[in-house]
């Protein structure tokens, strides 16, 4: 159990009874079964509040949500419920608004019946979302496990599409590659022995479908991890193959598919067939993106990197990449093009023969600072409109192409 939890468990008895305004954090999807249970439960909610601006424009599942700096302005005092799976870092941000109380939503979630409700997303996408939800919050109180809320499974630095500012890096590659079957397997069941949960597995690129073993491997992953969530992110250019959907029926797999409008030349087909196996998928447009993809040496002091850091929406995104395990795409990606001095700091190398692997996977799932490699990073925070920690250009269009692979400077 966490010594010094910053988040209480119990929460249905003292959210009822008479105290300041109550907040749920953040709009998220599962921000509305919290809603909903709330209401179930007699707990009167404010509002919600979220750190990107552009939530606060409309309400959320019928509360008004609040652009999370300006809550003070609204609320001098307030009581939190956490719906965001990025438990510790929520509380952060809101001690430094000068709040104090904080819950799980674990009590309220406990006999949640997602069936009861119509929610934004399907009952079996909300049913997914809520069990990683639930289990990210389960291991914020074990401090003694080494926990991944989630994990990127990159197959393949190839895309059928090159986004000028693709935060995974695609647009610098020349010499894109697919890692093979063989190779993810051996480093996932590195992670298996000594991991003690990943709730989400996330299959991505690159367009994960330009490797041909997406499937093998997807199928692997569940094998192996039989209640852990997946999810293929992709961007809906190729159709896949009837028989590798056939293949994933019946498991925990779900499609997370980006519209990028007419670049997406395979969406209906690709709905269709997930429809016909009964796939679950998600349907997102291509939104306003946070320029994040510059690679810039920016020689910054420990206090600005560790300000960086604090700020960033990823650093939780850990990221297997070739058989090493990295903790965000930017880095993964910038040293994989050698775009970063080679530093074994940023990385843990899964498939070599160390006798201490396990210290050093926890090492880096724990890092509370930041990176040597966040030094190159413009930093990619939860609200670009504030310059704390930040170095980019802001909001920008998504999926504007590029003809040819980005320069960038490299190092040897
Ligand atoms: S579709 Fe665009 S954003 Fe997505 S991985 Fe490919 S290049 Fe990157
Ligand atoms: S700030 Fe660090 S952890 Fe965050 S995206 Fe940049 S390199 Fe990754």
């Amino acid at each position: 159990m966490k010594t010094e939890s910053k988040v209480i468990y119990n929460c249905e008895q003292q959210l009822k009874s008479k105290g300041s305004p109550v907040i749920i954090v953040a709009a998220v999807h599962e921000a509305e079964a919290v809603a909903n249970a709330c209401a179930e439960k007699n707990i009167i909610v404010s509002g919600i509040c979220d750190s990107e601006k552009r939530k606060s424009e409309k309400p959320f599942n019928g509360l008004k949500v609040y652009h999370t700096p300006d809550l003070p302005k609204n609320f001098p005092q307030a009581r939190f419920i956490i719906a965001s799976q990025h438990v510790q870092e929520c509380a952060d941000q809101l001690i430094d608004l000068g709040y104090n109380e904080f819950y799980s939503p674990l009590e309220l979630l406990k006999d949640y019946d997602v069936n009861k409700y119509k929610h934004r997303i399907s009952s079996t996408y909300m049913r997914s979302r809520l069990d990683v939800c639930k289990k990210s919050h389960e291991y914020y109180f074990d401090d003694s496990k080494t926990y991944m809320r989630s994990l990127d499974v990159m197959i393949t630095t190839k895309c059928s599409l090159k986004c000028r500012n693709c935060s995974n890096l695609m647009q610098y590659y020349t010499d894109p590659k697919n890692t093979s079957l063989e190779k993810i397997n051996s480093a996932l069941d590195v992670l298996h022995k000594n991991v003690d949960y990943i709730s989400e597995f996330r299959v991505i690129g690159g367009e994960p479908l330009m490797n041909k073993d997406w499937a093998n491997v997807v199928n692997s992953i569940s094998a192996k991890n039989s209640d852990a969530k997946i999810f293929i992110y992709t961007n809906a250019t190729i159709s896949p193959k009837e028989e590798h959907l056939e293949s994933l029926q019946g498991k925990n797999v779900n499609f997370t598919i980006t519209d990028y409008g007419n670049l997406s030349r395979n969406i209906d087909k690709m709905t269709e067939r997930l429809n016909k196996y009964n796939i679950t998928f998600d349907r997102q447009l291509a939104d306003d993106w946070i320029d994040c993809s510059n690679i810039k040496h920016h020689k910054r002091s420990s206090e600005e990197l560790k300000e960086v850091f604090k700020q960033c929406c990823v650093k939780y995104i850990y990221t297997l990449l070739h058989g090493k395990l990295y903790r965000c795409p930017f880095i993964a990606n910038a040293a994989n093009l050698n775009a970063i001095p080679d530093n074994p700091a940023n990385y843990v190398n899964l498939l070599t023969n160390s006798d201490n692997i396990r210290q050093q996977i926890r090492r880096l799932v724990k890092v509370a600072k930041f990176f040597p490699a966040c030094d190159f990073c413009d930093g990619r925070p939860y609200d670009p409109s504030s310059k704390l920690g930040y170095d980019g250009r802001g909001m920008i269009a998504a999926g504007e192409q590029v003809s040819n692979p980005i320069p960038f400077k490299e190092y040897k």
